[in-house]
This record gives structure tokens, sequence and C-alpha cells, in this order.
């Protein structure tokens, strides 16, 4: 008889760690008016949540051309025009996982006619969708429902200013229970030039600000970078957070600091592109250095990149060797080098591989790999996280999860390939100790 039932009741009942997410107000914070003292704010209707992260980042790739479908470019009145807006790329992306995952959620979490949403059934569920955000607020209705989720902790990707200038502005009573589940992880591109994005640049300016350091020369900006670690950790930051392999290879160059000061000195937007790259190398040394010394695991997000070669997680060999007690957490499964992860992860102890933003991707991949990576890899070597926007499509997601754990590991013991204790120690540290390990309470 399959063990299938067995093993989805054990998974459901283990409360999940969660390593990764976005959906607590993003890198800054819910905003002001849409925190929970503002009420109306914030006014959500049913598009605003469907185009609320992942699936708004690939309707590009469908080839649409229409109005912008982004949701700060809509209002919660214009609800209908903007459900309309958006057919032709839902029409492609019914399919697709992202999607599935927020249906998912808002099926679970408000209930719709069908199993599809559709022009005979959005406006009912619409008015459900607004009427809680209006009722709850952002950060309320995001802790229900990561309670409702039974999750215990999430990881939250953040700048400075979320601990050291968000926090502070929420009230007493929400604020204890935010920092009692949102544990930040600092995002670090600010800090040594990713430079492409305004936003970083934004995000190093309100930081200088806050901590009142404006560097003028290599030393002083190594001060701010180690100041600025050191608040985290004292603000109760949990991590470190790389994800420049959107832009960059994770391939960083020890280069000396005579080198990186003069390269300081020329200003870094004068630098030619390969000049900037070592500045880079230089200051992401120092960080890593910094985890070492506050005790921060660092966070990389691997894999996902264009070219795939800039997020392989082989060019980080250097910096594993050289930090053995710095644990570097690979988010992503490196896919599509999970392969490469998985040799990594199973070498060296300070290698841990991550299975974030797996489900969302695609539920098959994610099955297939756990089924692979739970026979290959040490069971505290792997950790889970959601990596959503969206409490909607944050609840549906850890559903989708426990799904595949609960059918994954079910097989494995139905097939006799491991015993029901290892599949029950796995699962546990899979989706809670693991997670509770590396990044504490
Ligand atoms: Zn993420």
């Amino acid at each position: 008889m399959s063990s299938l039932s067995e093993f989805q009741e054990l998974v459901n009942n283990i409360v999940i760690y969660d390593t990764h997410e976005h959906v607590a107000g993003f890198d800054w914070g819910f905003s002001a008016a849409d925190s929970a003292d503002a009420k109306p704010y914030p006014r959500k209707s049913l598009p605003h949540v469907l185009m609320n992260d992942m699936l708004l980042y690939i309707t590009g790739s469908t080839g649409y051309r229409g109005p912008s479908l982004s949701p700060t470019d809509w209002k919660v009145e214009d609800a209908a025009g903007y459900w309309r807006a958006l057919q032709p790329v839902l029409e492609e992306l019914r399919s697709t996982a992202v999607y599935a995952t927020i249906r998912e959620g808002l099926k679970l979490l408000y209930g719709f006619e069908g199993d599809e949403i559709t022009d005979d059934n959005w406006e009912a569920l619409n008015q459900k969708v607004m009427a809680t955000h209006e009722a709850r607020g952002a950060a309320v209705w995001m802790l229900e429902t990561i309670e409702r989720a039974k999750v215990r902790n999430i990881i939250q990707m953040a700048h400075l200013p979320y601990l050291i200038e968000y926090w502070p502005s929420v009230g007493p009573a929400l604020r204890k229970r935010m920092q009692a589940v949102v544990k930040p992880s600092l995002v670090l591109e600010p800090f040594f030039f990713s430079g492409f994005e305004p936003d970083r640049s934004k995000a190093r300016e309100r930081t200088m600000e806050l901590l009142g350091m404006h560097p003028k020369n290599h030393a002083e900006h190594l001060a701010f970078m180690h100041e600025a670690v050191r608040r985290h950790r004292e603000a109760g930051g949990a991590a470190l957070k790389f994800l420049c392999a959107y832009q960059r290879t994770l391939f960083f160059d020890e280069v000396p600091d005579g080198e990186a000061r003069r390269l300081y000195d020329k200003g870094w937007k004068n630098l030619s592109p390969s000049e900037l790259q070592r500045l880079q190398d230089n200051l992401a040394w120092h960080l890593v250095r910094y985890a070492g010394e506050f005790s921060f695991p660092i966070m990389l997000h691997t894999g996902y990149s264009l070219p795939v070669s800039m997020g392989n997680p082989e060019n980080l060999y250097n910096l594993v060797g050289r930090f053995p007690k710095v644990h570097f957490y690979m988010c992503h499964a490196g896919w599509p080098h999970d392969g490469a992860l998985a040799l990594m992860a199973r070498t060296f102890a300070n290698v841990h591989f991550g299975f974030c933003w797996m489900i969302g991707l695609s539920p098959a991949l994610a099955r297939r790999l756990m089924d692979e990576m739970f026979d290959l890899v040490p069971a505290n070597k792997m950790l889970v996280g959601m990596d959503c926007g969206s409490p909607e499509n944050f609840y549906g997601t850890t559903v989708m999860t426990r799904d595949a754990v609960a059918s994954v590991l079910a097989s494995k013991v139905d097939s006799g390939l491991i015993s029901r204790r290892a599949a029950t120690t796995l699962a546990h540290r899979f989706l809670h100790d693991n997670g509770l390990a590396m990044f504490g309470k």
C-alpha cells in the first residue's frame, strides 16, 4: 500500500522555516501608504495580486506589446480595465507554474467557482480580495497568511533601511509581531557598485545617510560596509545576500587592496567594465570577510542568469575554499547547474543546496531535483524557500511545496530505497531544522 497519505500528514504537520522571501514588503518594507496603520491602504484588486511579482516578470517574453501591466500603473478602481488588459498575457501564462502557485493561493485563501479564474467568476473573487486587503492592511494580512501556512520564520531580502528606518516606523505591537517572524538578509549589491540599477544606488545613498557615513576613499568605504554589516547584526539581521549573478559573474577574483584603492580614487563611474569588476571583486571579498566576523551565512542567487555561466556556483570555488567557516547558501538549486552544485554540497561542509523558487519555476523540476538531491546530498545540507512577493503566491507555494516533499519521500519509501525513519528525518531537516540551524531564531 502506498505511504503517500502517511507522508502527506507528516509533512503537513511540520512547521516550515522559509529561507527565502520577499513577501514582507520587498527590500524596503511596506510603504507608509500601505502599512496596516494607514487603512484602507493598500487597496489591492485581484489583477494587482496577479501581477504583484513573478508573473509580471515573464510577460515580456510572450511578446505582449499593450499598455503597462505593472500594478503601480493601475488604480484599484480600474480593476475591470486592468483585468481586461491582462487577458492576452494570462491566456499564454495560465499553464505556467508561476501562475499556478498564485491561483492555488487564491483558491485556498478566498475560494472561487470552478478550477480557473475567468470572466465569469473574477468579479466575485475580486470583491473578496479587495475586502480582505482593505480590512487587514498589508503587514497583518502577510502575518496571518504566514501563520495559516504553518511557517515559523521567513528570511526576507532587505536593504539596511528596512531594519533601521522601516521597522522603527511601525507601531510597537505590530513591529513586535513582525520581528518575531521576519528575519532580514541584507542585500549587498548597493555596497559594491553593481551600479546598473538605479534602485541599488538609492539603497546605498539612503544607507549612507542613515549611518552618517559618506566614504571618499577605499578605506572609508570599507569602514562604511563594515558598519552596515555590524548594524545589520545589531538590528536583528540573519544573513547577507548576493544577487548580482543577474548582472555579472559570480567569480570574484582576489584583488589586492592597493589596486582597489587606485580604482576607487578614479571614481566608479569612470571605470571601464573590467576595472569596475576588479573593484567589485575586492569589495565583495571584504564583505565575505565581514560575514565571517559577524557570523552571517551568505546567501547567493545562483543559477538563473543570462548567460547561465554567470550564475554557475562553480565560480565560487575560491571563496568557498578560502572562507571555510562562512556558510554559503546557494539559492535556486544552481539550476541549470544543479549537478555542479550537488557535487559542491556533498563535498564542502560550508556549501548548502537551496530549493528556493523551484516550485514557482516548475513543480516538475522541483520534484525531479528533490528526487535526485535527496539521494545525493546529506539531510542537513538542503534548505527550502518559497521566494514570493505576495501572501497569495506565498500560500499556494507552501501548499505545493509540502505536496512535492510528501510525494517524493513516499515514493522512495515505497520503492524500499530508504526507510520511514530516514524519510521522516529528512522531512524535518529540509522543511524546518536546517533553516533554524543556519539562521537561528
Ligand atoms: Zn528571491
